[in-house]
């Protein structure tokens, strides 16, 4: 069955009331159990979909966890409040004092931050690598490093990572991977089959997909999902109902929203690619992106977001390009229905490899792409005017 067919069928509300195509929004804290053997058999089995206690999840939540198990191609899910707490939860699994943990330099700034701040103060150490070492994540395995992270294509810079080398190695050395998979969405890369051991998503971004939720999910492999588990249950992590009724519903349209979606941020990064202004362009589908090969070679498609760099910028003429826009609304995130556009300046949270200046990162909405070129033209003008 192929990716949209799934999308369309996975965790769907049939399994949990029959009839219904989707599942209904459960609210629950208590459970109750009409006699001691019935509440002794639920707590055997706690660790399945039984109804036991509501932060351990009603058919709501396991509905969206089947969906995204199912996607993945993994052995179970742990859903979170938000993508960061996803990440930091995964983390956390399979470090603990005295350890290692190798991160890649182009991470979400915040999961960089948790390892300078939290992860040092407990005692795990954290080497970050370029995102394009392949193979030779080799030579900085070390006897106590326990994971591996990556994120591909990087944030804000999208470099793409050979995940089979880099799995091969951190295996070898007896470390787990973990991958941080929202930018491909669960429909661009089955990041399992290539090797990591748990794909973490903040659902907030393209399954959600109208800018009105927060959510997280971890899918990991069958080898490491106890783990994950643990840790999710021991920290306390639990999704509100309603919004993963809404990460339910953004994921049936997932795959149109992610066509549409990833060919208009093509065209206009072709577009942008043109213009006598810009000096890079970063969209891993270009042949000249960090990664293009490996790209091209493990995903399936490409997302709605990509950055520009400037040959000559300066704050004012950038506040007067993205200040007059229309259609692409100044804000975090992406994944939405709607283009936005965000300044930013990586090169203070690079370490292992280096970063200069300031880059503007687009997300493609659902709008016609004709009207955002107009749209972006005329932010070209206001630039060149102030500059
Ligand atoms: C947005 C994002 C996160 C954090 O997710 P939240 O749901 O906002 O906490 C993590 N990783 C990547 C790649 C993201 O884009």
């Amino acid at each position: 069955m192929k990716k949209p067919t799934r999308i369309v069928h996975s965790g769907r509300g049939g399994k949990y009331a029959p009839g219904m195509i989707n599942v209904p929004v459960y609210h629950a804290s208590t459970i109750v159990f009409p006699t001691v053997a019935e509440f002794r058999q639920a707590v055997a089995r706690r660790n399945e979909q039984v109804l036991y206690y509501g932060r351990r999840g009603t058919p709501t939540q396991w509905a969206l966890a089947d969906a995204m198990t199912e996607l993945e191609g993994g052995a179970g899910c742990v859903l979170y409040g938000s993508g960061l707490a996803a990440i930091t939860a995964s983390i956390l699994a399979f470090v603990k004092a005295g350890d290692h943990l190798l991160m890649t330099d182009s991470v979400y700034e915040p999961a960089r931050m948790f390892c300078d701040n939290v992860l040092r103060d407990i005692g795990v150490e954290t080497t970050y690598y370029d995102p394009l070492i392949g193979g030779g994540i080799a030579g900085l395995m070390r006897p106590n490093t326990s994971a591996v992270f990556t994120e591909s294509p990087g944030s804000l810079t999208f470099e793409i990572q050979d995940i089979p080398a880099i799995a091969a190695a951190a295996h070898a050395g007896g470390a787990v991977v973990l991958n941080d998979n929202t930018c491909a969405s669960p429909l661009n890369l089955r990041v399992l089959d290539l090797g990591a051991d748990v794909a973490i998503h903040s659902l907030t971004k393209y399954v959600v997909g109208h800018s009105d939720a927060m959510l997280g999910a971890a899918v990991a492999n069958e080898a490491s999902l106890a783990r994950l588990q643990r840790s999710g249950y021991l920290y306390g992590h639990s999704a509100s109902p309603d919004d993963c009724y809404l990460a339910l519903r953004g994921l049936r349209t997932l795959a149109p929203r992610m066509k549409q979606c990833g060919e208009t941020a093509l065209r206009l990064a072709e577009w942008f690619k043109q213009r006598p202004e810009v000096d890079r362009v970063l969209h891993p589908a270009l042949p000249d992106c960090p990664g293009h090969d490996v790209w091209r070679r493990d995903f399936t498609g490409a997302s709605s977001i990509f950055s520009i760099v400037m040959k000559q910028s300066s704050d004012a003429a950038v506040s007067a390009m993205l200040d007059g826009y229309r259609h692409f609304s100044i804000g975090f995130s992406y994944g939405g229905f709607e283009s936005l556009v965000l300044p930013s300046n990586p090169s203070g949270a690079r370490t292992a490899t280096t970063w200069a200046g300031p880059l503007i990162r687009f997300h493609a909405g659902l709008e016609d792409t004709d009207d955002l070129i107009a749209d972006l033209e005329a932010g070209l003008e206001r630039f060149n005017a102030v500059l």
